[in-house]
C-alpha cells in the first residue's frame, strides 16, 4: 500500500491507530478541497481565509471519534501528525490551528486549576471558547524570562494589568488573551485570561510581513485592564511554570517544521518529475536527485526526532533541552529543505503559482518563533555543559 505521506520514508505514521489515520485522512480531504485552492490568493493579500475555520472546527480534530482515551485525550503522536498534516498544506493554517489547540489549550490545561481546565476544555476543543498566547513584548523576545515588563497589581478581588505585547497570533478573533504579566507584589510572572473586549485592551495588525502572511499577528496595548482574580490561571506562579508550558509548545512547533518541509519536498518532487529540460525530466538529473535525496533525508531525520521526543513525553519525560533540541534541529533541516525545494523549481519557485515559494517564505517565521535557533541552542548548550551562556 502507498505510504500515508510520500515523504514519510521510514513509515512513522504507521505508529498511528486506524481511527487516528482516519481523522487525518478527513483533515487532508478538507485541506485539499477547501483550503489549498485559497492559499496563493490569501497569502498575497496578507489576509486569513476565515471561511476555512468552520470546516476545520467541524472535524473535531482535538477529540476525533475513536481516537481518544477514556478521559477524552488524544495521543501525542496523533497530535503531532495533526500539526504535520496541517503544516504540510500551509504553515499559517497550522499556526492558526495550533494557537488554539497548542498554545492556548496547553496554557489552560496545565496553567489553570483542575476546575478551570475541566470547565473550559470542552469549549476550547469545540472552538466555542477561543484564546491566544500573549507572552512576547515589543522590547522582550528572547529575554522574556527575565525581561517581561507587563505588570499586574492586585486590588481586592481584581487585578490591574498594564503593558504591551507583540506578535500575538490570532488575537483579533479570539475570545480571550492569555496574558503573562509580572506581579508587582512578588515579582513573579503570572497568567490571566483577559477577554479581548475588556476596556483598556487595544490592538493593531502587524503589517508588511514577508513570512506567514496569512497569519494575523497583533501588537497589543493593555492600559489599566481590570480582570477578576477568577481570571487568573492559578498554576502559573513563576516563569518556571511558563517554561514548563514551553517544553510542550516547542514540540508542537517542531512537528510544524517537519510538516512544512514535507510539503515543500513533496511539491518539489512532483514538479521535477513533470518539468522537462534538455528533453528529459528535471528529476532524472543527478544534481536534482542529490537535492531531492537531501530533502527526503531531512524530513525523515526530523520526523524520527519528533516521534521519539513525543513518545518520551508520553512517558512523562519532559526536559527543556529535549524540545529545544527538536525545535532547533527540525528548523535547521526545514530551512535547508525549503531552500533546495525552491531551487529545483527554478524561476517558478519564486511565484505563488507553485507551493514552494510560500513554504520557502513561511519557513522563516517558524524558524524564529517559539524560541529562535540561537535560544534553543543555548538551552541545549546549558544542559550539555552545565553553564548557561545567555544571562
Ligand atoms: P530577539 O529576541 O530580538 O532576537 C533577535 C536575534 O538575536 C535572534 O536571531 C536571536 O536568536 C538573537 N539573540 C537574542 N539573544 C541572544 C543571545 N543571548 N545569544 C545569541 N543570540 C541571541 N509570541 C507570543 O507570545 N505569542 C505568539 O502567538 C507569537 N506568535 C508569533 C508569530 C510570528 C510570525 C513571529 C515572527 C513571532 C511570534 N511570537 C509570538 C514571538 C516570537 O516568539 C519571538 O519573535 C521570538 O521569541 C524571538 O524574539 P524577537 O523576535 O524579539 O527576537
Amino acid at each position: 500500500a502507498a505510504a500515508f505521506y510520500p515523504s514519510d520514508r521510514y513509515g512513522y505514521s504507521e505508529l498511528l491507530s486506524t481511527p487516528e489515520l482516519a481523522a487525518l485522512g478527513q483533515l487532508r480531504t478538507v485541506l485539499d478541497k477547501q483550503v489549498a485552492p485559497l492559499l496563493g490568493e490569501y497569502w498575497e493579500a496578507g489576509e486569513f481565509p476565515y471561511q476555512i475555520r468552520q470546516p476545520l472546527v467541524d472535524l473535531n480534530l482535538m477529540a476525533p471519534e475513536g481516537a481518544t482515551d477514556s478521559q477524552g485525550r488524544t495521543s501525542g503522536l496523533y497530535t503531532g501528525f495533526r500539526n504535520f498534516e496541517l503544516a504540510r498544506t500551509d504553515a499559517s493554517v497550522a499556526t492558526f490551528y495550533n494557537a488554539q489547540s497548542g498554545l492556548f489549550r496547553t496554557t489552560v490545561l496545565k496553567g489553570g486549576s483542575p476546575e478551570q481546565a475541566a470547565d473550559l476544555d470542552p469549549k476550547i476543543r469545540s472552538f466555542e471558547y477561543t484564546g491566544v498566547f500573549a507572552l512576547t513584548e515589543p522590547d522582550h523576545g528572547s529575554d522574556i524570562a527575565g525581561g517581561l515588563e507587563t505588570s499586574a497589581w492586585r486590588e481586592g478581588d481584581n487585578w490591574v494589568i498594564n503593558g504591551a505585547k507583540r506578535w500575538i497570533g490570532g488575537a483579533f478573533t479570539a475570545d480571550v488573551l492569555a496574558v503573562f504579566a509580572r506581579d508587582e507584589a512578588d515579582g513573579q510572572v503570572k497568567a490571566f485570561l483577559v477577554p479581548r473586549e475588556t476596556p483598556g485592551v487595544s490592538m493593531s495588525k502587524i503589517l508588511r510581513k514577508t513570512s506567514l502572511r496569512m497569519m494575523q499577528n497583533a501588537d497589543i496595548e493593555l492600559r489599566a485592564v481590570r480582570v477578576p482574580d477568577t481570571a487568573r490561571l492559578s498554576n502559573i506562579n513563576s516563569f518556571k511554570d511558563v517554561a514548563a508550558l514551553m517544553r510542550r509548545l516547542r514540540s508542537d512547533v517542531a512537528w510544524i517544521a517537519c510538516g512544512l518541509q514535507a510539503g515543500a519536498y513533496e511539491a518539489a518532487l512532483r514538479y521535477t518529475l513533470e518539468r522537462q529540460q534538455f528533453g528529459r525530466s528535471l528529476a532524472s538529473f543527478q544534481l536534482t536527485q542529490q537535492k531531492l535525496a537531501t530533502m527526503a533525508a531531512n524530513v525523515t531525520a526530523s520526523l524520527g526526532m519528533v516521534v521519539r521526543l513525543t513518545q518520551r513525553q508520553e512517558e512523562g519525560i519532559f526536559r527543556d533541552e529535549d524540545s529545544a533540541m527538536a525545535k532547533m534541529f527540525t528548523c535547521t533541516a526545514m530551512r535547508e529543505t525549503v531552500a533546495l525545494a525552491r531551487e529545483v523549481v527554478g524561476g517558478n519557485g519564486i511565484t505563488l503559482d507553485t507551493d514552494v515559494a510560500r513554504f520557502h517564505a513561511d519557513a522563516e517565521a517558524v524558524y524564529s518563533y517559539e524560541g529562535t535557533h540561537d535560544i534553543n541552542a543555548l538551552i541545549l548548550g546549558r544542559a550539555l555543559t552545565g553553564t548557561g551562556a545567555f544571562r
